[in-house]
């Protein structure tokens, strides 16, 4: 997900699996859910929304009992729920504190599956309002934990689940939704019926529906997927010429990551409170989005990198969302290298630079941060252009081969699943061979960064390049580039820095003209 993009300690130790650190959501240990299929109703006279939902799930062990989110009614707002079933019975339930509590009435099959029915109007979530062109829309806006607003479900990524919607609409609107369009049906009340259904397990964050007057285009077909636009009306030229760079982008990634996990890649535009949510398949961008002149290629080569980080990657706990975040800004600015050349890679990674630099100064904290408890506050200049900047220089450590091979490991080895930041540490040990570990720590688990102080002089053919770190709470370890310019000249020399000075000769038989640090920017730093 991106920001409206229009502008655009000691060291804690590694979280082990069992560990979720202080992502405070409670989790139903014992039951995982399997699919959901929601049935909803929308009209046009007023904002309620009409629910049924079926649900399966996977029991374990003898679970007696589990919980779903749902917001429940408290003014205006929230929903009300009329039955839990399963099959033709009504379940025992309790509906309390925006919880709904199951507890099935016997033993029986491992799977089963439940039906709750329940009305009202979503305060958050599913957003009703009009386009900026006036035309009523109803669109899912759920990033991070929204969805419980209007979909009663295991509101947090780490239970994953397919989904069906089932939309019952005023037949003069056009509807999109997470998954494959597998009906469409003119009811002849004035109500239309349509059906999308996604295979891949799916994070509720992620999941969505769009329904108002679209124009759409196939823009084209990338393998078996096709990629669509899904633009208003009134922007449809523009829209679909904006957007048609999405099948690029998507090939670029399925050609260096591995296969693209859902049943299309829509692109829509949208009411949403973000300048981009990656919603699986079915991506929304902000409504100003379309303007004609191809401005949103990073915004949508983040969104689409999300469908392989974030989506079908998923990290585990809200405090390692770097894994999502970190990796679609860095898979951006790859995609973005690809077709622009290195300059493009450089010009980005400075930006960001100086954006760490400055947050850190605000907030001094590390990339996972367990402090944090509320989902919203996870999203940080750490989480999106430090994590990043992490790929960046672990791209430079590992090697271009053996980094690609390590992101194309970890996306095997974690599709359609959830990971932390120590699985994708195991997995690069594991390819690379190397003890990755101090790496983590520095970067991803302590605050900050390495503030340098730089000299230089030249004595008896020697460059004497007097390098000294000058934070106070930690000794950075790193590789440095030093550039000796001589003429049009640049030899670039790695030098290891491990201690708080150090002095390196470098031999050079003529006075350089000019010395430059980290010239082609894979080392986060700020000089001092
Ligand atoms: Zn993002």
């Amino acid at each position: 997900m991106t920001k409206n993009y229009a502008f655009i300690i000691a060291v804690i130790y590694l979280c082990v699996n069992t560990t979720y650190s202080q992502d405070v959501y409670k989790r139903n240990e014992k039951v995982d859910v399997l699919d959901y299929v929601f049935s909803l109703s929308l009209n046009d006279d007023n904002n309620e929304i009409f629910g049924e939902s079926l649900i399966t799930v996977d029991f374990k062990n003898g679970l007696k009992e589990f919980s779903l989110d749902l917001i429940a009614k408290s003014g205006e707002y929230g929903m009300e729920v009329t039955g839990v079933y399963e099959g033709d019975v009504m379940a025992n339930y309790e509906y309390s504190k925006d919880k709904i509590l199951i507890s099935p009435k016997y033993d029986g099959p491992i799977t089963r599956t439940f039906k709750v029915l329940y009305h009202g109007v979503a305060q958050k979530g599913l957003v009703i309002d009009t386009t900026k062109f006036g035309q009523r829309s109803f669109f899912g806006d759920n990033w991070p934990n929204l969805a419980r607003h209007w979909l009663p479900c295991v509101d947090h990524p780490y239970d994953k689940a397919t989904v069906e919607f089932r939309i019952t609409a005023p037949d003069h609107y056009d509807v999109v939704a997470t998954g494959k369009k597998i009906e469409e049906s003119n009811l002849g009340n004035g109500y239309k019926y349509t059906r999308y259904k996604e295979r891949a397990p799916v994070a509720m964050k992620v999941v969505t529906i769009g329904v108002t007057k679209f124009a759409m285009k196939l823009l084209d077909m990338v393998g078996e997927i096709p990629v669509t636009a899904w633009v208003y009306p009134e922007n449809r030229l523009d829209g679909f010429s904006d957007y048609a760079v999405a099948t690029k982008v998507l090939r670029y990634f399925i050609n260096n990551i591995g296969p693209y996990a859902y049943e299309k890649l829509a692109n829509m535009q949208a009411k949403t409170q973000w300048g981009g949510l990656e919603n699986a398949g079915n991506i929304s961008y902000f409504e100003n989005s379309v303007t004609g002149k191809n401005t949103v290629e990073g915004l949508i080569a983040h969104e689409i990198a999300h469908q392989w980080f974030g989506n079908s990657v998923t990290e585990n706990s809200w405090n390692h969302v770097w894994l999502s975040e970190g990796f679609a800004t860095y898979f951006a600015i790859l995609y973005q290298e690809d077709v622009y050349g290195n300059e493009k890679r450089k010009e980005e990674l400075i930006i960001d630079r100086k954006q760490v630099i400055d947050y850190y100064k605000k907030n001094p904290s590390p990339i996972v941060d367990n402090t944090i408890k509320d989902p919203m506050k996870v999203l940080s200049t750490n989480t999106y252009q430090k994590g990043s900047w992490v790929l960046n220089m672990l791209r430079r450590k590992l090697g271009e081969e053996t980094f690609w091979k390590c992101i194309r490991a970890y996306y095997q080895g974690f599709e359609n699943s959830n990971a932390m930041t120590s699985d994708f540490l195991g997995v690069l040990e594991e390819v690379s061979g190397e003890d990755l570990k101090d790496f983590f720590k520095q970067w991803i688990f302590t605050e900050g960064h390495p503030q340098l102080n730089f000299s230089w002089s030249y004595e008896k053919s020697k460059v004497m390049i007097s390098v000294t770190q000058l934070q106070d709470h930690h000794i950075f370890k790193f590789p440095l580039e030093i550039g000796i310019i001589t003429g049009d000249l640049m030899k670039v020399e790695t030098v290891y820095v491990n201690a708080h000075s150090h002095i390196f000769e470098i031999d050079a038989d003529v006075a350089p003209d000019d010395v430059v640090f980290d010239p082609d920017i894979w080392l986060l730093y700020e000089e001092k």
